[in-house]
C-alpha cells in the first residue's frame, strides 16, 4: 500500500468520526433512507445505477407503493414492470430486478452478504456491497465513481488510470480498511454523498469538506488534476427514425423480449429496420450520448403511402399505439419525450428544427 494510503488508514478513527458527523448533518433526504430494508435498498440501488437520484426518486416511490416487497414484485408481469420503469432507461435493470425478486421470494431467508448478493442478476460488486452494508451492516466498502474521486484526492493519486473498473480495483483495499465497522452503511453513503455534493468533479468545495485536514490534493493544490483517466475516443452515429401516424395512432417498433438492449420496450422505428429509403428532411434532430457514442437521431415524418404500408406489413415487431395510450405503452424515455414534443406541434411537420 502506498505511503499516503497508509497515512489515511492511520487516521481512520478520526476520519470516520468526522465523515459520519458531517453525513448526519448534511445528508440529502431520500425515500430509501427513511425506512431501510433489503428490498428497498435493492430497488434504490438498481434504480440509481446510471440514473440521477432526483430522476429515480419518484420512480422509487411509485415502485414500492405498488410492489412493497420481494414477494409482491415476484408476482408482477414483465410488461407491468417495464411500464413502471419506462423513462428511466437501461431497461435490463428492470428485468433483472424482476428476476432477482422471483429468486429471492422463494428463499426462507434473504441473503445477507455482498458475496451472496453478487450471484443475482444485475448485481455487481458495487451494488452488492451497497446492499450488504446498508441493509445488513456488513463492513464492506462501496467504491463507485464518487468514492474513487474522494479517495484519489485524499491520497493525492496523480497516476493515470485506465477506467472506473481499474480505479475501483486500485482503491477497494483502502476503502475496505477505512469503512466503519459499526455503521458501514452510513459510512458508504457518506462517502458517496461527499463525492456527489462536496468533492465534486469540477470545483470541489474543500472549505465545506469534513476530510480536508487529511487531503493531499487540497494541500498540494492539485484537486483539478485528480483523478486522471485515459481519454476515450468518441464517435458520432447517424440514426434515421420514421414518425408515421394513422388516425390517432402512432407506429412504434417493439424490441423482442430476448433482445440485448431494450427488450420488450417500444421506440420510434428506425428507417433502416423498416427498409424504407427517403430523402425527406428531419422534423427534429436529437442528440444523445450513450457511453462513447453520440447518436444523432433524425426524426422524419413519413406519409402512410402504399410502399410504407408494405414495409410496415413486413416488420413483425411494429405496432400501432393510440396516442392517448402512450403513457401505458412501455416506450423508452427519450422517445416518449420526442413523441410528446412532436405531437404538441400544432403545425407539424416543421422542417429542419434542431435541438
Ligand atoms: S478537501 Fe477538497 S479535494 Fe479533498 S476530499 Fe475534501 S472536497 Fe475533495
Amino acid at each position: 500500500m502506498q505511503p499516503n494510503q497508509q497515512k489515511l488508514i492511520s487516521a481512520a478513527p478520526a476520519l470516520r468520526k468526522a465523515l459520519l458527523w458531517w453525513f448526519m448533518k448534511h445528508q440529502r433526504p431520500m425515500p430509501w433512507r427513511q425506512k431501510i430494508s433489503a428490498y428497498r435498498t435493492v430497488v434504490s440501488e438498481l434504480m440509481c445505477q446510471q440514473t440521477q437520484i432526483a430522476t429515480a426518486t419518484p420512480y422509487f416511490e411509485r415502485w414500492v407503493a405498488r410492489w412493497p416487497d420481494f414477494k409482491a414484485l415476484a408476482k408482477a408481469s414483465e410488461s407491468d414492470v417495464l411500464k413502471l420503469w419506462a423513462g428511466l432507461g437501461y431497461y435490463s435493470r428492470a428485468r433483472n430486478l424482476l428476476r432477482l425478486a422471483k429468486e429471492v421470494a422463494l428463499l426462507k431467508e434473504t441473503p445477507r452478504t455482498a458475496e451472496a448478493w453478487q450471484q443475482y442478476p444485475g448485481v455487481g460488486p458495487y451494488t452488492a456491497a451497497a446492499i450488504a452494508s446498508i441493509a445488513f451492516r456488513e463492513p464492506v466498502a462501496v467504491v463507485d465513481g464518487n468514492v474513487i474521486r474522494v479517495l484519489a484526492r485524499l491520497t493525492g493519486h496523480r497516476a493515470l488510470m485506465k477506467n472506473g473498473i481499474t480505479a475501483a480495483r486500485h482503491f477497494t483495499p483502502l476503502a475496505n480498511q477505512l469503512v466503519a465497522a459499526q455503521s458501514p452503511g452510513d459510512f458508504n453513503q457518506a462517502m458517496m454523498e461527499l463525492g456527489a455534493t462536496v468533492c465534486r468533479k469540477a470545483s470541489p468545495d474543500c472549505s465545506a469538506c469534513p476530510l480536508s485536514r487529511w487531503c493531499v490534493a487540497k494541500a498540494q493544490k492539485t484537486t483539478a488534476l485528480i483523478p486522471k483517466f485515459e481519454t476515450k475516443k468518441r464517435t458520432v452515429q447517424q440514426v434515421h427514425r420514421a414518425l408515421i401516424m394513422k388516425d390517432r395512432k402512432i407506429l412504434l417498433h417493439r424490441q423482442d423480449s430476448q433482445a440485448r438492449r431494450l427488450a420488450g420496450v417500444a421506440e420510434i422505428p428506425d428507417i433502416q429496420n423498416l427498409n424504407i429509403k427517403t430523402k425527406t428532411a428531419p422534423v427534429f434532430v436529437k442528440r444523445r450520448t450513450i457511453g462513447q457514442v453520440t447518436y444523432e437521431e433524425n426524426l422524419i415524418v413519413l406519409k402512410l403511402n402504399k410502399s410504407v404500408q408494405q414495409s410496415i406489413h413486413r416488420s413483425a415487431q411494429c405496432e400501432w399505439v393510440d396516442v392517448d395510450q402512450l403513457d401505458d405503452a412501455a416506450v423508452s424515455g427519450p422517445h416518449r419525450r420526442w413523441l410528446a414534443e412532436w405531437l404538441s406541434l400544432s403545425d407539424q411537420p416543421k422542417l429542419g428544427r434542431r435541438t
